[in-house]
Formats: structure tokens, sequence, C-alpha cells
């Protein structure tokens, strides 16, 4: 196989980045957007020895479950991977990429699996979900001002239909559409960022999902906003609006936001919901993106948990403190560690607004604070919840969790490869696998959450 070939393929299967595989004389080859039962014609991009990328050119046939994308762009933005897949598919795909990790990293039988996993948690609907956007602005070839999203690993701007991604807000299309006129109208340069000269970067805008109210940030490579009175007049025409703001962000960087935030009109935040906890969220607040599974993804942890309102809970990565606040109400006491002090100090207003007192809060590096607390403290558990970032928890973690011997493990993930090594591990020192399930917080994406209780073994 060469590059440029160009060949016929049936797609067996489906890869963890949700690109299409299948095989011609043996030779494996990966191709994005092609799906499961899809017959396409596809031109070999890239050739290894053993594997290779090709372009789908074609479809020949359409898998049962292929279906149109919603978003015109879908394809050429690295936001969405499989808007082409019918949701159930997704949702297939999703719950069997969670179970053969469990089996294949975890060591669990597909017996006993399968009488422990619950079936996975979709969304009613899979759109229009995420209530935070950042998109980046710039400027055509031809010049024209243009904002969208970054394509797949690069920076190009893939510029968004109409304003309006079918994952976001519909208020985004308004608010994006006011910030390019007037940016045109007084001349204000988009940023660039090969040469590091105009203004504007990115657009933040958050909506409360339960509240309705909206903010808009724009970032900024300058220390002023020229003219903002009368972008304020124009947005403060939108429902919701409660907090306008720009953060300066001069450097030459990847990372989007500023670390200064200037509130030009409003509040320096919005309020919003999850279940009956409320929480203030400012520019740089981290948020769950998606509100309504965050819910059931939470609502899940906290029935894993097993709580009586007698127990001594630990939550690991508490971020903002988001899974702490929603235990904290069924049990005696919450503890949250977390590593960013800046999300500490959000989980303590979040405790404060909401009359929680219950919960307390630690800054630190999880794989320290806890065997030190243990080692000098000796503090103790009766469950502990985790939810780490992708590269899982640390041994001294997972070592100090065993030693602590709480009844429940709570493992909240969001990379099953990680929590099914996590899980080995907890296994083979004394825990068992007792409940397991998938959520969908990222539907069209090929990302996927999972929730498990590891209960510990009568000695
Ligand atoms: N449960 C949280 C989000 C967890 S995301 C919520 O719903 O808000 C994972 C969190 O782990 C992030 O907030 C990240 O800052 C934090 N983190 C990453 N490494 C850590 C470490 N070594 N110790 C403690 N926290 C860490």
């Amino acid at each position: 196989m060469q590059k440029n070939d160009i060949v016929t393929v049936e797609i067996k299967d489906i890869g963890i980045g949700g690109e299409g595989i299948g095989k011609v004389d043996g030779y494996t080859l990966f191709i994005k957007d092609a799906i499961v039962g899809d017959v396409v014609e596809a031109k070999i991009m890239k050739a290894k020895k053993n594997y290779g990328y090709a372009k789908l050119m074609n479809i020949i046939q359409s898998s049962d479950e292929r279906i149109s994308a919603r978003c015109p762009a879908a394809r050429q933005c690295g936001g969405c991977q499989i808007q082409e897949m019918s949701y159930d598919s997704q949702l297939a795909f999703k719950h069997e990429k969670v179970r053969n990790n469990l089996i294949r990293l975890g060591d669990i039988s597909p017996e006993m699996l399968d009488k422990v996993m619950e079936p996975i948690c979709g969304m009613e609907q899979p759109f229009r979900y995420r209530n935070k956007a950042q998109f980046p602005i710039g400027r055509t070839r031809d010049g024209k001002l243009t904002v969208g999203f970054y394509a797949g690993r690069t920076h190009s701007i893939i510029p968004v239909p109409d304003g309006d991604c079918a994952l976001g807000a519909e208020e985004n299309r308004e608010v994006l559409q006011i910030i390019l006129t007037f940016m045109e109208k007084y001349k204000v340069e988009a940023y660039n960022e090969e040469t590091h000269t105009g203004l504007v970067r990115h657009i933040l805008i958050r909506k409360g999902f339960t509240t309705k109210e909206m903010m808009v940030c724009l970032v900024i490579n300058g220390k002023t906003l020229p003219h903002s009175d009368e972008l304020v007049r124009q947005l403060t025409h939108i429902e919701g609006m409660t907090s306008i703001s720009y953060s300066v962000n001069e450097e030459k960087t990847n990372v989007i936001m500023g670390s200064c935030i200037k509130t030009i009109w409003g509040k320096d935040y919005i309020t919003d919901y999850i279940g009956n906890v409320k929480y203030q969220i400012s520019p740089l607040s981290f948020y769950q993106v998606n509100p309504i599974q965050t819910e059931k993804l939470y609502g899940t942890a906290l029935e894993y948990a097993g709580l009586t309102g007698k127990e001594t809970v630990w939550d690991l990565y508490c971020g903002i403190g988001t899974i702490s606040l929603f235990l904290a109400q069924k049990a005696k006491q919450v503890y949250g560690v977390e590593i960013v002090p800046q999300a500490i100090d959000d989980a303590k207003n979040n405790a404060r607004i909401n009359s929680i007192d219950n919960a307390d809060f630690y800054v630190g590096k999880a794989e320290d604070v806890l065997p030190e607390k243990y080692e000098k403290e000796g503090i103790y558990a009766d469950v502990i919840v985790v939810d780490p970032p992708r590269k899982g928890c640390e041994e001294a973690v997972l070592n100090t969790m065993v030693k602590m011997q709480p009844d429940r493990i709570v493992y909240v993930s969001c990379d099953s490869a990680t929590l099914a090594r996590d899980v080995k591990y907890l296994r083979e020192r004394g825990y068992e696998l007792e409940r397991v399930r998938a959520v969908d917080m990222f539907p069209q994406t090929v990302h996927v959450e999972t929730v498990v209780r590891l209960t510990r073994k009568a000695q």
C-alpha cells in the first residue's frame, strides 16, 4: 500500500478517536469520518508498515448507523468527531469502549463485568448541551473577519456556520454577530497569532442553564478595549446578559485566558445550579460544561457512595467542590483536596453561599495531602471519591486509600483506560468492583465519563 493509492474498504471497527477502521488485504486503515458498516473509497495519506491513514473520498454504501451531520462544518471542525453516527450507535460505542478497557486493562472477566455494568446514561437531546464556548477570532485569507473553532490539531479557524455551533447555546450566535459588527465598525482588529498583532483573540461565552444568565468575556492582546461602551450597549439587549468583561492576554501562548479580568458591565460572575447546589462562575472558574449530564454523573456518584448521613467522605481532585457539595448534603463530613488554589477558593465560596458547613477543603496534590494526613493525623474515611485528570491516580494515592480501608471507593473518570489500570490495582488489594456506569457528558465527541463503585471485601 502506498501514499495516494485509492482503495475500497468496508469499515468493521471504530478507533479510540472515533475513526473508522477497515482492512484491505490484511493491511489496516484508519479513516476519519467513516463509520462501522460503511463501504468507502479512500485515499491513502500516510502508509506505515502494517497500517496506514486514509482520507474518506466517497461513501459507496452507507452504514445503517449513518445520519447526516447537523452541522455543515462537522468534518473539518475539531470539536465533534462522530456527528454522523446515530446517537444510539454513539452510546453503544462509548459503552463498549469502557467495557473493553475494563476487560483488557482491568483484567475483569466479561461474565463478571456484565453482572455489574449498567446501561450507559445518555442525553434525551444530544445537542446544545454546552454552557461554555470559547471562539477564536481571526481573518480569513481574503481578509474577512472570522469566528469559529480550531480544526483538529491545527490552529486554522473553521468558521462556525452562521456563528452557530450545534453544541452551544442559541444565544452565542447573536453575541458573535454583535461583536463582529462592532469590530468592523470601529476597526478593532482581530488577533493574528503569527505576527502577534491585533486586539481580539477569543470570545468566551457562558450561560447558566437553570438561571438563563449570560456572560461574555473578550480576551484581548492589549490593556483596554476601545469603544467598549458601545459594545456593552448592544450586548445588554441580549436576554439574560449578566456579566460583560475582558481578559488581558498579551502573551505569545496557546493558553486562551489571561490572568486578569476586568468587568465592564454587570456582575463579576454568573450563577447556576447543579441539582439544588448553587455555583458562582467567573470567567476563569472551572465549571462542568454539560450541566444536565453533570447532575446525572454526580447523582450516580452520590448513589454509589451509599451515604446515610453518618459518613466521613474524602473527595480527591475536587475542583470547585462540585462533587463534595453534592455529597455533603447526605454525609456527616466531607473533605475535598485539589491542586489549584483558585478552585479551592471557589469551592469554599460555593459551600458558603449554599450554607453547607460540613465540607472542608485542602489545597495540594492528592498524592501529598492524603498520605501526609493519614500518616501524621491518622485521618479516616468511610467513603473516598476520586475524580482525577486523564492520567488517573498516582500510586501513592491508591496505596494510601487501601491503607485507610474505606468501605467504598467511588471512582469518577474521564479516561476509562487509566480507570481500568487503577481498578486492577485496587482489586488486587482487597476491593471488588460492584457497579459500573458510563455517562455521556459529551455527545457527538468520542469522550466518555465513567463512574464505578468498589467495595471492601469482607476479610
Ligand atoms: N470533580 C471536579 C473536577 C475534577 S477534574 C469537579 O466536578 O469540579 C480533575 C481535577 O483534579 C482538576 O480540578 C485538577 O486541577 C485537579 N488535579 C490535577 N492533578 C491533581 C493532583 N495531583 N492532586 C489534586 N488535584 C489535582
